[in-house]
C-alpha cells in the first residue's frame, strides 16, 4: 500500500495488521531524511487513525527536530494527551541548545511524569549554572547519579558555569570513567586556565585511550591560555605517540607559533599541512596568513593567501592586519580597497586594521575617511577599538585637542587604554595642559589603571608638579597595580628562549653578557649615548630601576649574536612596547652588524636595518 493510496480503514488499522503496519511507518520514519517525506507519513497516519500511537509519535517527533523542524515537533508533542518519560526526554533533548529545554523539563514535572538518566543528560546538556545546581539536587532525589553520562553532563554543566570545584567534585565521585566524562573534566581545566590540573589528569590516561580530542582539549589549552611554548613540545609528543592531528590542533599550534614568533616551527607545521595544488581551505589557510605575518614573514603570507579557496572576510582581515602591523600602509589600503571591490563586506575587525594602518604612517585624512565610511558606507557603529585607533592616529600626529574632542563625544565612556593613549600622546608632544586636564579628569572619575599611572606620574614630573607626582605614586602603591613585567623572545634552532630584564637563568648567561658588553663599546665607538628619556615610551613598562642596559630584547639580542651565524636576520618578539632605548640600540646594531633585526612589540613591527627603522621612529 502506498503513503498516497486510499485510506486504510479505522477497522483495518486495528484488525491483525496493526502491528505490521506500525513497524513497516516505523521503518519508513526511521528511513526519512526530508521534512517532505515526513509531513507525508505524519498524514498517512492521521488518516489510518494512528495518531497517537507511542513509538510512532515518538519517532516522527525525534526526526521532525532532527530535519531541524522542531515546532512541528513541538504540535506533534503538544497534541499528544498523556507523554510518557521517552516522549519528554525526546522533545527535552531536542530544545537541549536553549531555554526551551528547561521549561519542557518543569512541565514534565508538573504532571507528574518521572525522569530517567536520559532526561537528566538531555536536560544539562544547555543549561546555566543555577539549573545545573536545582538539577544536580533532582538527580540525586531520582537515584540516577551514578549513570555514567549524567554524571558527565553534571560535569559540563559546571565547567560552562564556571564552577570548577563542583565539576570537579562530580568527577571525582563517579564510579567509572569513560573518555568523554574525562574529556569534560579536561575541557573544564582547560577553558579555566587550570592548564596544570588538566595536564595531571591527561598525563594520568592510558597513553592508548587517549583520542584526538583529548590532546586537542589540551593544545588548544596552552594556546588559548597564553601558554604557546607547552603547546609546540605537547604537539610533538602527540606526533611522536602517532596520533593524527585535526584541523583544530592545527589552528591551535599555528596560533602559537605566531605568539612565540617561532617562524622555523610555523613552517616546519606549514609543510606538514602541504602545499597544495588546489588551493588550501579557508581556516587553515587563514592561521598560516596570520602566523607569518606575526613571525615577521609577510611575503609567505601574501603567498599563502593568494593561495586560499573561498577567502572569507577573516581572511581577508588577516592579511589587512599583517600589512598594517608591518606598517605597509598603503598595501593595506590597496588590499581594503580590493575586498570592498569583490563585494566582501568588511566587519569590525576589518575597520581596526585598516585604521591601525593609518596609525602607523600617520595617514590622518584616509583615517578619518575610513571611519565616516564604516558609519556612513556601512551602517557600522565605531566601537571603543575604532576610536583606540583613531585617537592614537591624531595624537602621534599632535592633533591632541581633535584627539579630545573625539573620545569626549563618544556615546560609551572610554576606557582606561583609550585615556592612557591620549595621555601618552599629549607627552608625546609635551603638552603639559592639556595631559594636565586629563590627568584631573581620570583621577577624579576613578579611570586610571597601572598604565595611566604611570603616564600620569610621568606628565605630572615633566611639568614640575611633585605634588601631584608623589599622590599619583601613592596611589598606585595602595591599589596594588603591578607592572606587567617585559619580556623577548627569540627562537634559536627551533628552540624558544625567553629573556626578562636582567635575566640570568639562562645556561649561555656569561657569553650573553659579554656580548652585551662587547656591544656596548661598539656602539659608544659609533656616537651612541642611552636614551635616559625612555619614560617618553615606557608606558608601564619595564623596571626603571633596572638600567637600560639590560632590557630584555637586549639580551634576546646579544643571544642571537652568539648563536647564529653573520648574516642571519634576528627576530625577537617582545610583550611590551620597545623603549627608545632599545629602539636606537637596534638601529645601531643592525648597522653594525650588518644584519637585519626584525623586532615585533605589542603594537607593530620594527625591520631594523642598515641603521634605520622600517617604523621611521614613529610607533
Ligand atoms: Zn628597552
Ligand atoms: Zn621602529
Amino acid at each position: 500500500m502506498s503513503l498516497t493510496g486510499p485510506p486504510a480503514s479505522a477497522a483495518a488499522a486495528r484488525g491483525s495488521n496493526n502491528s505490521g503496519e506500525v513497524e513497516r511507518l516505523a521503518a519508513l520514519i526511521d528511513r526519512s531524511k526530508s521534512i517532505h517525506h515526513l509531513l507525508q507519513i505524519h498524514a498517512a497516519l492521521l488518516r489510518r487513525g494512528l495518531d497517537p500511537h507511542p513509538i510512532l509519535n515518538f519517532k516522527l517527533q525525534r526526526s521532525y527536530s532532527s530535519v531541524g523542524h522542531l515546532h512541528h515537533s513541538v504540535t506533534l508533542f503538544n497534541r499528544t494527551p498523556t507523554p510518557n518519560v521517552f516522549l519528554w526526554t525526546s522533545i527535552i533533548h531536542a530544545h537541549s541548545h536553549s531555554d526551551q529545554a528547561l521549561s519542557f523539563y518543569a512541565r514534565m514535572l508538573a504532571q507528574p511524569v518521572e525522569p530517567n538518566a536520559f532526561t537528566f543528560s538531555s536536560v544539562l546538556h544547555g543549561c546555566n549554572l543555577q539549573a545545573a545546581r536545582a538539577i544536580h539536587c533532582h538527580v540525586i532525589k531520582f537515584a540516577v547519579a551514578s549513570a555514567p553520562y549524567v554524571s558527565t553532563g553534571l560535569v559540563g554543566a559546571y565547567a560552562r558555569g564556571g564552577d570548577v570545584f563542583s565539576a570537579e567534585k562530580v568527577f571525582d565521585e563517579m564510579s567509572e570513567r569513560s573518555l568523554v566524562s574525562v574529556t569534560a573534566m579536561l575541557t573544564c581545566y582547560a577553558k579555566h586556565g587550570r592548564l596544570r590540573e588538566a595536564r595531571l589528569l591527561f598525563e594520568g590516561m592510558e597513553a592508548d585511550s587517549r583520542d584526538v580530542v583529548c590532546w586537542n582539549v589540551m593544545i588548544d589549552g596552552y594556546a588559548q591560555n597564553g601558554m604557546p611554548n607547552e603547546c609546540l613540545l605537547l604537539f610533538r609528543k602527540m606526533l611522536a605517540e602517532k596520533v593524527r592531528p585535526d584541523e583544530i590542533t592545527l589552528l591551535a599550534v599555528l596560533s602559537s607559533c605566531g605568539q612565540l614568533g617561532a617562524l622555523e616551527s610555523g613552517r616546519w607545521i606549514h609543510s606538514y599541512v602541504g602545499n597544495h595544488k588546489n588551493g588550501v581551505e579557508v581556516r587553515v589557510g587563514t592561521a598560516l596568513v596570520d602566523m607569518y605575518c606575526k613571525c615577521g614573514s609577510l611575503d609567505d603570507a601574501r603567498k599563502v593567501f593568494d593561495n586560499i579557496v573561498d577567502r572569507d572576510v577573516v581572511a581577508w582581515n588577516s592579511m589587512i592586519m599583517g600589512y598594517a602591523i608591518h606598517g605597509y600602509s598603503e598595501e593595506a589600503l590597496r588590499l581594503f580597497d580590493e575586498m570592498c571591490g569583490m563585494g566582501v563586506k568588511p566587519s569590525d575587525v576589518t575597520f581596526v586594521a585598516v585604521l591601525t594602518a593609518c596609525g602607523h604612517s600617520g595617514l590622518v585624512s584616509k583615517g578619518w575617511e575610513i571611519f565616516n565610511l564604516m558609519k556612513n558606507g556601512y551602517g557600522m557603529e565605531p566601537k571603543i577599538e575604532h576610536f583606540g585607533c583613531m585617537v592614537n592616529l591624531l595624537g602621534r600626529a599632535g592633533r591632541l585637542e581633535e584627539g579630545y574632542d573625539l573620545v569626549r563625544g563618544m556615546k560609551t565612556d572610554p576606557d582606561s587604554v583609550l585615556w592612557g593613549t591620549l595621555l601618552w600622546a599629549c607627552r608625546l608632544h609635551k603638552n603639559v595642559s592639556l595631559g594636565e586636564e586629563i590627568a584631573e579628569f581620570i583621577l577624579s572619575h576613578n579611570l586610571a589603571s597601572s598604565g595611566t599611572y604611570v603616564l600620569l606620574s610621568n606628565i605630572y614630573a615633566a611639568s614640575g608638579n611633585w605634588v601631584g607626582a608623589a599622590k599619583v605614586r601613592s596611589l598606585m602603591k595602595g591599589s596594588g597595580v603591578e607592572k606587567e613585567p617585559g619580556c623577548s623572545i627569540i627562537e634559536v634552532n627551533n628552540r624558544i628562549h625567553e629573556f626578562i630584564a636582567g635575566d640570568l637563568r639562562h645556561p649561555k648567561s656569561q657569553d650573553i653578557y659579554l656580548m652585551l658588553e662587547e656591544m656596548n663599546c661598539r656602539l659608544k665607538a659609533n656616537g651612541y649615548t642611552p636614551k635616559t628619556d625612555l619614560v617618553l615610551h615606557d608606558i608601564g613598562e619595564e623596571q626603571k630601576e633596572l638600567s637600560l642596559e639590560v632590557h630584555s630584547e637586549k639580551l634576546a639580542l646579544a643571544f642571537g649574536l652568539i648563536s647564529t651565524r653573520p648574516g642571519t636576520t634576528i627576530k625577537i618578539v617582545k610583550n611590551l612596547r620597545v623603549c627608545l632605548d632599545c629602539h636606537s640600540v637596534m638601529k645601531m646594531m643592525s648597522k653594525i652588524t650588518g644584519r637585519k633585526i626584525i623586532t615585533r612589540d605589542r603594537n607593530r613591527f620594527h625591520h631594523f636595518e642598515n641603521g634605520s627603522c622600517s617604523c621611521g621612529d614613529y610607533w
